[in-house]
């Protein structure tokens, strides 16, 4: 199996040597897509892994035992929730209809991930850099 995962690192974690631990626990090939320092000493890496079921979960349980918050990517695109604004620009690029303007009130825009064919054009448009799209 393959899947795409973030992992956060709090202030207490970002500088002990996870990764090295993970690649001791568990028989996983990983690829790193990203990996940040955040200002307040917080921190994220998005990993591709590839590997046998028992292998994640003894990946899996490693991370949770160094208190590394695991989250699944589910596709190939990912948007910040925390820097999307909803103005709405990608809505006007999107080949797909992935992106589209929500009803009102809010007029919110949702993603559809069963839609986007990851052509990365939200990636350019976004004033604010939300849109991620990884090459796997
Ligand atoms: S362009 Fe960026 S900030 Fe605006 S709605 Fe799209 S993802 Fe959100
Ligand atoms: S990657 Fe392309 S298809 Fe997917 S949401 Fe962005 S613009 Fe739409």
């Amino acid at each position: 199996m393959e899947k795409t995962l973030i992992l956060r690192f709090s202030k207490k974690t970002w500088n002990k040597p996870v990764i090295h631990g993970l690649s001791k626990s568990a028989d996983l090939v990983f690829n790193i897509l990203e990996a940040k320092v955040l200002p307040r000493q917080e921190a994220y890496a998005i990993m591709r892994l590839e590997g046998p079921e028992d292998e994640f979960e003894k990946g899996l349980e490693f991370l949770k035992t160094a208190n590394v918050v695991v989250e699944e990517v589910p596709d190939k695109v990912l948007r910040d929730e925390e820097s999307c604004m909803h103005c709405g620009t990608c809505t006007a690029t999107c080949p797909s209809g992935a992106l589209s303007v929500g009803p009102p009130p809010d007029f919110e825009i949702p993603l559809d991930l069963d839609l986007c064919v990851a052509c990365g054009t939200c990636v350019k448009v976004c004033p604010v850099n939300a849109m991620q799209v990884f090459v796997i």
